[in-house]
């Protein structure tokens, strides 16, 4: 099962359990090297928590499904040991947490980020199963992370260090257990080689193991922009909804990531006025709007060939060294922080970047009306009761971010199935799901007059409940006689 070459070796991580190696150094930030879980990222997690619970107010449902739902089905934990180009080796933690499977296999992507750690990985898992849940399809959720920066492996690194993690993790993924798919700083070529990876250990091609691949590996058409797309259909329900004139609206999207890039893209090719964008390293704004199509073009060009990341996810600019180069084209004055995107003057706002950008510090300063949260997790709960109260609508991350996960669903369907769909097909069955889960939610949050997440959540858990349910509760075993009084 494990390669020596490579030497992927599973035990389990105890907290602070990083070897102090020259290659290790590298990859894993000093704070991460003195523990593993911080007080912030816990609290990431039992944040997610508290949205399970204000959905429970608003539903009639099994207390045994809330009480389930508050913990994961199982977590594996691994150190990866990846040889370096230089020869030194370096170790690091990796996780992989399968939250429910009760409505199927557990599904939910991997990310490459040196912040990761297991509460957030769990959060993450989490998030998935109740995304999974309000768009229906027939998954639960799970996640995966490693603790690394990506950003400085080179592309052999960067293949030796997917292929440890598919063989770490061979005995808890699987096409009926739990399939994963990109996150952050992972893309279709890193699912590529953890699918290879997984298949040359079970001696048999198993495309439906991992989504998010490569075209030409079984990959489906239409999965490189689902998570943006299906945000635009959020949109356009929205827009609808309210009565708005694409020409009028004003866009920021913080994260010129897959996430990002593509919703800003359709916005934009629809007559919205994309004013602001944004990456790791800071922004530009242009009151008039901004050149969606040129910065995409530019943020493709700049990509480093260096690390062997494929498509735009990981951009290093030869010149300037940032994420993404504006140099040439941003006066200064166009030029603006992450901070300044988030409180500027817009009509809609789209977090696509990382969790906890909207906090109780910002929330006043929150100048759009709505906002679209495509990334995970961006507004905190804290955050969440001062946007309520300001009147702000917040269209949740797990409807408005599922489009990515429904594609993966099609393209798992399309590999067991051994069939290949068109890119309309996909295009059509994305909307159809997109805009009947938008109905359902927004129809719960009218009726009941609560904010839209606490529909979204509220409408998920009726689903995991009906399938927890059928499963049998204590409803159904209370009066079972014992078997010595029978
Ligand atoms: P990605 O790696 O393709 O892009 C991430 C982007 O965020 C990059 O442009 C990066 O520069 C930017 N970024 C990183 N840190 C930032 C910061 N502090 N401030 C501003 N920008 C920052 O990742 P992605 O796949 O686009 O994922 C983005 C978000 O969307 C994540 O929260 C992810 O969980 C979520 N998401 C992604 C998918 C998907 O299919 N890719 C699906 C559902 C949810």
């Amino acid at each position: 099962m494990f390669d020596e070459r490579f030497g992927a070796v599973a035990f389990p991580l105890t907290p602070g359990h990083i070897l102090p190696t020259r290659g290790t150094a590298r990859f894993v930030p000093e704070d991460r090297k003195r523990t593993m879980n911080h007080p912030a990222d816990l609290d990431l997690f039992r944040a997610a928590l508290s949205r399970l619970d204000e959905a429970a107010k608003h539903v009639q449902v099994d207390p045994e499904t809330v009480a389930r739902l508050r913990h994961p089905k199982s977590i594996a934990q691994a150190t990866l040991a990846v040889r370096m180009d230089d020869g030194s080796l370096a170790l690091l933690p990796s996780y992989r947490v399968r939250y429910d499977d009760t409505r199927g296999p557990s599904k939910g992507g991997i990310r490459f980020h040196p912040a990761v750690d297991l509460a957030e990985v769990q959060a993450l898992a989490f998030w998935m199963t109740f995304k999974c849940a309000v768009v229906g399809i027939p998954f639960g959720g799970g996640k995966g992370g490693v603790v690394v920066d990506p950003k400085q492996l080179s592309g052999t690194e960067l293949e030796r260090l997917s292929r440890a993690y598919a063989r770490a993790m061979a005995s808890v993924i699987g096409p009926t257990r739990d399939i994963p798919a990109p996150d952050v700083y992972t893309n279709a070529m890193v699912m590529g080689w953890m699918m290879d990876e997984y298949s040359q250990g079970h001696q048999s091609r198993e495309p439906g193991v991992i989504t998010g691949k490569p075209i030409a590996l079984g990959g489906s058409l239409g999965r490189d922009d689902a998570t943006g797309r299906g945000a635009y259909y959020c949109i356009k329900q929205l827009e609808a909804q309210l009565g708005w004139q694409p020409t009028k609206i004003r866009v920021a999207v913080q994260g010129f990531g897959n996430a990002g890039q593509h919703v800003a893209r359709l916005l934009h090719a629809d007559g919205y006025r994309v004013v602001a964008i944004s990456d790791s390293k800071g922004g530009v704004f242009r009151a008039t709007g901004l050149d969606v199509p040129a910065l995409l073009e530019r943020k493709q060009r700049s990509r480093s060939l260096r690390t062997g990341y494929a498509g735009a996810s990981v951009c290093d600019c030869p010149d300037c060294g940032a994420e993404t180069c504006w140099c040439g084209d941003a006066r200064p004055d166009q030029v603006i922080t992450n901070t300044e995107l988030l409180e500027s003057d817009v009509d809609l706002l789209i977090p696509a970047a990382l969790e906890r950008q909207i906090t109780h510090h910002n929330a006043e300063r929150i100048q759009a009306s709505t906002i679209v949260e495509v990334a995970n997790g961006p507004t905190t709960p804290e955050a969440d009761t001062i946007l309520n109260r300001r009147g702000v609508r917040v269209l949740p991350d797990i409807l408005a971010n599922a489009g990515g996960v429904t594609v993966s669903y099609f393209e798992w369907a399309q590999n067991r199935g051994g069939v290949r769909w068109a890119e309309s097909e996909v295009h059509e069955r994305l909307q159809d799901i997109m805009t009947t889960a938008f109905e359902r939610v927004a129809q719960f949050s009218s009726e009941r007059s609560v904010p839209l997440r606490t529909a979204a959540y509220a409408c998920a858990l009726e689903q995991l409940d009906e399938a927890m349910s059928a499963c049998g509760t204590e409803r159904d075993f209370a009066d079972a006689p014992k078997a010595d009084q029978r």
